[in-house]
């Protein structure tokens, strides 16, 4: 298996775990938009989210849940912003599901991407093709 996810998860290469148990960890990303900076992952080799089977799904949002909580407790810590890229057009780096979870402070800086408002009639066009692929 060359995914480094998992092989972080195997401890053939090291990370700062925050959390782990039978079905999701959380370690420090390495190179963190923010201080504390963690990515919360399942235990298991899926490169997309909407393939991770869903008896993962409860249970990594649950730790998602706790490293907001324990991020909000420290100090300097005002806001988080939960992140999740898939494929590469997407930014996606690393092909193993992964949530990143950052911790903001108020006016640190950190610019959003930015949004473009629809055209004239477009936004029900586009969400009623979305309506008709959602199963
Ligand atoms: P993606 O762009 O795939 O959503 O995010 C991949 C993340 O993994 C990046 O934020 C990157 O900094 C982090 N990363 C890449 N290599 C390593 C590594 O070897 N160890 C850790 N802890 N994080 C890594
Ligand atoms: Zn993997």
């Amino acid at each position: 298996m060359s995914c480094l996810f998992c092989k972080i998860l195997n401890k053939e290469i090291s990370a700062d775990f925050v959390y782990e148990d039978e079905k999701v960890a959380a370690f420090l990303d390495i190179n963190p938009v923010k201080p504390g900076h963690v990515l919360v992952l399942p235990k298991i080799h899926v490169e997309q989210l909407h393939d991770l089977d869903d008896e993962y799904i409860l249970p990594v949002m649950q730790v998602i849940k706790k490293t907001m909580k324990a991020l909000l407790a420290q100090e300097n810590v005002d806001g988080i912003n939960i992140g999740q890229n898939n494929y590469t057009a997407a930014g996606q780096v690393v092909p193993h599901v992964h949530f990143h979870v950052i911790p903001r402070k108020t006016g640190d800086g950190h610019r959003h991407w930015p949004g473009t408002a629809y055209g004239q009639g477009e936004a029900a066009e586009i969400a009623e093709k979305i309506k008709k692929g959602i199963e």
